[in-house]
């Protein structure tokens, strides 16, 4: 199978073209090509010479996925599951814009996978029950973006790595997609409208504070004790919230990006009064924002029985939780949930669309 071209970036190219006694300046029309025209062959290339565009065809593999199969939903959410070439499957969905909440009636996001599977194992998510199965690299992150716009016919204006996987534990390739993706050349996205969603590892948020270019990041808080959050999040159990904390602040300093916490009310296990009152403590310490998620059902999933049972709080409840942290003084948005009608809503990428490719 020949090598992914999407994995390679312009430097190692560049180094490969000249070796091979061919100018360094092709690669940026190939990039072009690839990125900007979205050209998926490299006979198409007219700039290059065909000396050039046979070696690449030689070399190179262009697509990226074996397959792709979309389910859409009544509320206008897509999800797409992407069959990688070695037929393990991932995940992307589709959000349109969400009038209630959203400042802006035209915002078109895209929810992408960083792995296929997860080690992280989250007793509320989906993707958990799948286990682990591998990190994604940087072609299969690209490509998720440029096939859902070129199925949809459009172009997104937020990128959200929320779908399967712990983008911080594959954070060298997501830099890498990002480094793409953002490229103003490209005219993808505005790298201000990426976030980053993570379960919360704090070297790995520090590291990444002093790196060249971060994104915004979102952190599923879900608890506001440690006790609370090791019973859900197994992770947390060698992360204490005060480490966490510290390493966002860091990030801040460093950054000046504000945080956003992701929090799914869970009716009678983190609803009450006193976690309202942490939680805003939490939110005082630099500039952030809570996102309230309803919990969406996994059951379709079979999960393993749990430490604690999760039930999802009602609209009215999460309403009530909202007041109470706006009183302390956080500042809350709810979330809409999107497609749940094709279990593509958070949590729920656990590929039970996969049999639609055997
Ligand atoms: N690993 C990353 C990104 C994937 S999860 C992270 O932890 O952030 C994306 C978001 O969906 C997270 O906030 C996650 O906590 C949330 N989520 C997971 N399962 C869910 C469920 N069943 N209902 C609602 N939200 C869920």
């Amino acid at each position: 199978m020949n090598k992914l071209l999407k994995n390679i970036n312009p430097e190692d190219l560049k180094k490969l073209m000249v070796d091979h006694g061919f100018q360094a300046y092709r690669v940026d029309q190939i990039f072009s090509y690839i990125y900007k025209k979205r050209i998926r062959d490299f006979q198409e290339m007219l700039l290059l010479p065909r000396e050039i565009r046979d070696f690449l065809d030689k070399e190179f593999e262009l697509e990226v996925f074996q397959s792709n199969t979309i389910r859409r939903s009544e509320d206008g959410s897509v999800k797409f599951l992407f069959k990688l070439r070695d037929n393990l499957s991932i995940e992307s969905v589709y959000i349109p814009a969400d009038n209630e909440s959203d400042d802006d009636n035209s915002r078109k996001t895209l929810c992408v996978s960083t792995m296929a599977g997860c080690p992280v194992n989250c007793s509320f998510c989906a993707t958990a029950t799948l286990g682990y199965k591998r990190n994604l690299d940087t072609a299969e992150i690209i490509e998720q973006v440029l096939k859902s716009e070129e199925i949809l016919n459009l172009k997104f204006s937020n990128i959200v790595f929320m779908g399967m996987g712990e983008p911080f534990l594959n954070i060298e390739n997501v830099n890498s997609a990002i480094n793409i993706l953002s490229n103003q050349t490209y005219d993808l996205i505005n790298s201000k409208k990426i976030t980053l969603s993570t379960i919360g590892i704090p070297d790995r948020i520090i590291k990444y504070a002093d790196s060249p270019n971060p994104v915004k990041i979102a952190v599923s808080l879900h608890a506001t004790t440690n006790g609370q959050r090791a019973m859900i999040i197994p992770l947390a159990k060698s992360h204490s919230l005060t480490k966490l904390f510290d390493s966002l602040e860091y990030f801040y300093q460093k950054t000046h990006l504000p945080i956003t916490y992701e929090y799914i009310v869970f009716d009678d296990f983190n609803n009450t009064e006193l976690d309202a009152k942490r939680l805003a403590k939490f939110c005082s310490r630099f500039p952030s924002k809570v996102n309230l998620i309803p919990f969406n059902d996994i059951s379709f999933t079979n999960p393993k029985p749990k430490e604690v049972e999760l039930k999802a709080a009602s609209k009215e409840k999460i309403e009530e939780f909202a007041a109470l942290l706006r009183q302390y003084g956080a500042k809350v948005f709810i979330r809409d949930t999107f497609g749940k009608d094709i279990e593509a809503a958070c949590g729920q990428l656990a590929l039970s669309s996969e049999k639609l490719l055997k």
